[in-house]
């Protein structure tokens, strides 16, 4: 007799969140559903990332044939509050004959949903640090453990991804595995050799190419010996809309301030800035360039952040930016720190605290998506572009927005300069799209010119163009006829 298929027909959450009640807003559970063919024992327990057991929320017990609704409110044994960090849910279902079916499902407890509106439109690009041959920093535990940054970095922003994607979020990485982001060996600024440079224009590629809403590094730091600091780089000088990027640096920042204070020994403090600059210049986040000229040669590690540069950096992050240093390899406490995965989820919730301040406080949250492929087009000959248009900022975007096409010489992967191109086409919004809403708008376009080209699309938002707000431009490549 052949052996019995599983009873286990289907095990879906739901509901992935688990956060607090705030003001008026009741507080989120997990929901997980399970459902048998045929009677089964049934046990679910809750497991933290690493796989230690944090709940138990199905008792072991017969599950008829059907569903079973589970939750989880986000407790511990004991009734208190686990902590924030991703969690896994683990099913195992035994059936008559006593074969076993075990499966997971991924929850997250956060302090707060991300931009509840719509979170599946936003998309934040995660970059860990280093990877593959570059390890970044090295530190040496009490026990000769040799602890890699590339690691750290890849750890934290594996359970930052688990917990944004719970939220709804979109998520985008330069890697999710111990690798480098140019994997290929591309010579990605054609200057005919591959070498750091193309490996930080790989991760730069990757973020414009899916228009990420934000750009996020995620690094730990080297100091000096025996030193430590937690800092935030973003680019001040020479990057238009660096406001954005300095509101996005500063929220982590604090965040993991926040996060971090209670682990504060006496005779240990959370520093603020680099100790070059002179004190009443510090910001509490350094301007990056000011910290670049301080203390380090062209091309480190944080140059994914810096402003356009034909020649070395032709095409620099289109988004809001920031680099963050969590905690220092060069400091055996913070060391220590860093070894231990349950702080690494307590980083990894800095970062959600952070960029969860950021989507729900920016202003113009704007993304242009293509709405359908690019028409055929001819030179001189009117024809139709369709964009969707979606409001994931907290602010209306008024009627009579505009939205411009320009065209410029085909570029690939895709034009990286900050030219909006000749205008080729325009349109204007009818009606006001309301935060976590969408549009699709009709352009009509008329080619200018023959042959390969790239059109840029971008929208005037109170008479700015919205490229200079860090809003990525759409591009398009058409080959325009005669
Ligand atoms: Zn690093």
């Amino acid at each position: 007799m052949a052996a019995a298929s599983s009873p286990l027909a289907s095990f879906t959450a739901p509901a992935r969140l688990v956060y607090p009640a705030a003001g008026s807003r009741p507080a989120g559970v997990a929901q997980v559903v399970l459902v048998v063919s045929r009677p089964a024992m049934g046990e679910a327990q809750v497991l933290t990332w690493d796989g230690q057991f944090v709940r138990e929320i199905l008792h072991p017990s017969r599950r008829p044939t059907g569903t079973t609704r589970l939750r989880w409110d986000g407790t511990g044994p004991g009734g208190q509050p686990a902590p924030d960090g991703p969690y896994r849910v683990r099913l195992m279902l035994t059936d008559e004959t006593g074969a076993v079916t075990s499966a997971e499902l991924r929850v997250s407890k956060v302090s707060a949903p991300a931009y509840p509106p719509a979170p599946s439109s936003v998309i934040v690009f995660l970059d860990p640090g280093h990877g593959g041959p570059e390890t970044g920093a090295t530190g040496t535990l009490p026990d000769g453990t040799v602890v890699r940054e590339s690691d750290l970095d890849l750890d934290i922003a594996l359970r930052l991804a688990a917990m944004l994607r719970d939220a709804g979020i979109r998520v985008s990485m330069s890697r999710t595995a111990d690798t480098a982001a140019n994997r290929d060996g591309v010579d990605r600024n054609g200057d005919g050799r591959v070498d750091g440079t193309d490996e930080f224009l790989a991760r730069m590629d990757a973020a414009n190419n899916v228009r990420a809403d934000l750009y996020v590094a995620i690094h730990n730091n080297w100091i000096s010996a025996g030193k430590g600091r937690t800092e935030a780089f973003f680019c001040g000088r020479g990057c238009s809309g660096a406001a954005a990027s300095e509101v996005l640096a500063a929220d982590i920042l604090q965040a993991h301030v926040a996060r971090l204070a209670p682990l504060q020994p006496a005779d240990w403090q959370l520093t603020l800035g680099d100790p070059l600059i002179p004190e009443a210049e510090r910001n509490p986040t350094d301007d990056y360039l000011r910290f670049a000229q301080a203390t380090l040669p062209a091309g480190r590690h944080f140059y994914v952040l810096g402003p356009y540069d034909a020649a070395f950096r032709p095409r620099p992050i289109q988004m809001p930016g920031a680099l963050v240093e969590s905690l220092s390899l060069s400091n055996p406490y913070e060391l220590q720190l860093l070894a231990e995965p349950s702080v690494r989820t307590l980083l990894a919730s800095a970062y959600y605290d952070g960029i969860a301040a950021f989507l729900a406080d920016r202003p113009l949250g704007l993304r242009l998506d293509p709405a359908a492929p690019a028409p055929p087009a001819r030179v001189g000959v009117g024809t139709d572009l369709r964009v969707r248009v979606t409001n994931n900022g907290k602010a209306p975007i008024p009627a009579g927005t505009r939205l411009t096409v320009g065209a410029v010489p085909f570029a690939t992967p895709y034009d990286g300069s900050p030219s909006p191109g000749r205008q080729i086409g325009q349109a204007t919004l009818a009606k006001a799209i309301l935060p976590g809403h969408a549009a699709t708008v009709t352009v009509p376009v008329r080619p200018a010119s023959a042959g390969a080209q790239t059109w840029k699309v971008e929208a005037l938002v109170g008479g700015v163009r919205t490229s200079t707000l860090r809003v990525p431009f759409l591009q398009v490549r058409v080959s325009v006829g005669r």
